[in-house]
């Protein structure tokens, strides 16, 4: 390696170190500060966060990164290698950095920090039409975000590749449009069948101290590494890291539900994971994180659902579960257990949804974004829009636009192309668990044993120890062999719930 590459390499391991640096304030912001601290905290994590762009999108590092890309192509290092990869992911980073005028930046700051209040607001008082013209102003930074983006077939596709590099919109519309065509009847058969399920001795009181002793437990159960991890308290669950061996989650403990605890740290410990599998040569450089929201959702994913909610995973842990909880478990056999965790039935509030009906909430927001961003439906003609789909993806109806589409914080901020990668990620993980399977059936031996280490090899190996190196369209297909595949998951689905619901057809 040449003398331009290592003085690039500084650089990017001085700015990593402040954004580290920027995030443990934030880590500390949710976890441990007093609630008069926000003001002072709001103020160091913007000056770190200033020195960082600044000395990002510098002249002095355009000149430095294109030093380097000669270097490096001089060398002829392959593809694959971190110094070829660093040198694109840092280039693209650059140029996009660029494209943003600061006018634009400063009229999003403006515009959310004033949708913010008047959304909570709003959402509590069941007040949409207050919170309308925020939401028009939100859809015109959006319109202008594609343009200054770029894209080259339709607007959507520029938002949706901040947060998945690569992917189509046409192409998440057809896989989408599958997944619906097989999922709405898949539910409307399981609703006919009544309410056969009871999973009312999941919401009873259950001990936050008991909660927080065994949390460890099941984090380790499906492969956390405590050494290189460490759980902490927020109300809005999240996984941070500071490097590859410092890579923390969050949970939050709910004393009349026992779902939030258990299942919100697998999903948390799914996205810590990962961090902690990238390779140690990746090390303080950008490509040393998950290479986009989807393919982190899928790792969520696969071990709060894939795992997390297997018959297997709980026929070799569900005794720990009732040892802690004796009075709230003790007559619930296995079966009732594992058919309470899984019971499908379809509410209005996307975070609660179940593994079945999730990804129809996603899908209605995928549309509505697309016809804002359009200009088919204006800000005051979306609650009838979303009612409608509502009624269509899952047969009910919001009460009121606070259990609608007032729900969500996303739309305060021009963050359109950010929801389709949750249920991406459910597809992902599917269809990773499919090949991994075909590749080592120990995998699923183990799996309906409770058992994680040859699921975690093939995913280290085949996900997570890249990084960052390749885009989530090229990494899936290196691993599976395919492109994004919505079979797996509707196959995983309609055999999972047709037999916990009994449906033979
Ligand atoms: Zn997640």
């Amino acid at each position: 390696m040449g003398n331009q590459y290592n003085t690039l390499l500084n650089k990017i391991h001085q700015l990593h170190d402040l954004e580290k640096a920027a995030q443990l304030l934030v880590w500390d912001r949710e976890v441990n500060m007093p609630p008069m601290g926000a003001a002072g905290r709001t103020q160091q994590i913007s000056t770190l966060q200033q020195m960082i762009h600044s000395m990002g999108t510098s002249d002095e590092m355009g000149a430095l990164i294109e030093q380097a890309a000669d270097e490096v192509q001089s060398e002829g290092h392959p593809y694959d290698s971190v110094e070829a990869s660093l040198i694109r992911f840092v280039t693209r980073g650059y140029a996009e950095g660029k494209k943003f005028p600061a006018e634009h930046i400063a009229r999003i700051t403006e515009v959310s920090g004033a949708a913010m209040p008047v959304w909570a607001k709003a959402r509590q008082e069941n007040d949409f039409p207050s919170f309308a013209p925020y939401l028009d102003q939100v859809i015109e930074l959006s319109q202008e975000q594609a343009e200054i983006l770029g894209y080259e077939d339709e607007k959507y596709d520029a938002l949706i590749n901040q947060y998945e590099r690569g992917v189509k919109t046409a192409d998440v519309r057809q896989v989408f449009d599958t997944v619906k065509a097989q999922t709405v009847p898949l539910i409307q058969e399981i609703q006919e069948k009544g309410d056969v399920i009871d999973d009312t001795f999941l919401h009873q009181e259950y001990s936050v101290a008991t909660q927080q002793k065994i949390a460890p437990y099941f984090a380790e159960a499906v492969g956390y590494d405590f050494q290189r991890g460490h759980i902490g308290t927020a109300t809005h669950p999240f996984a941070i890291n500071f490097s590859r061996d410092d890579a923390r989650i969050t949970t939050r403990w709910n004393k009349q539900f026992l779902n939030p605890f258990l299942f919100g740290t697998m999903h948390e410990c799914g996205h810590a994971m990962y961090e902690q599998g990238t390779g140690e040569d990746l090390a303080r450089t950008p490509l040393a994180r998950g290479t986009s929201m989807g393919v982190h959702e899928s790792q969520s994913r696969m071990f709060e659902n894939l795992v997390g909610r297997s018959y297997g995973f709980w026929q070799a842990h569900y005794h720990k579960l009732k040892e802690a909880f004796p009075s709230q478990l003790g007559d619930i056999s296995l079966d009732q257990f594992y058919k309470a965790i899984n019971k499908v039935q379809p509410s209005f509030i996307r975070v609660e949804a179940d593994e079945l009906t999730y990804n129809m909430h996603i899908i209605l927001r995928f549309e509505l974004e697309q016809e804002m961003l359009n200009g088919k439906i204006t800000a005051a003609q979306l609650p009838e829009a979303w009612n409608n789909k509502m009624e269509t993806m899952l047969g009910i109806v919001p009460e009121n636009d606070s259990n609608g589409c007032l729900q969500d914080i996303h739309w305060t901020r021009p963050s359109f192309g950010y929801f389709p990668t949750y249920a991406l990620g459910n597809l992902y993980a599917s269809q990773l668990l499919d090949t991994a399977t075909q590749q080592n059936p120990a995998i699923n031996d183990e799996l309906a044993n409770g058992q994680v280490t040859a699921l975690h090899q093939w995913l280290g190996e085949h996900i997570h120890k890249s990084g960052s190196k390749y885009d989530p369209a090229e990494l899936i297909s290196r691993a599976t062999g395919n492109t994004l595949d919505p079979q797996p998951f509707i196959q995983y689905t309609t055999k999972k719930f047709s037999a916990i619901y009994e449906l033979y057809s």
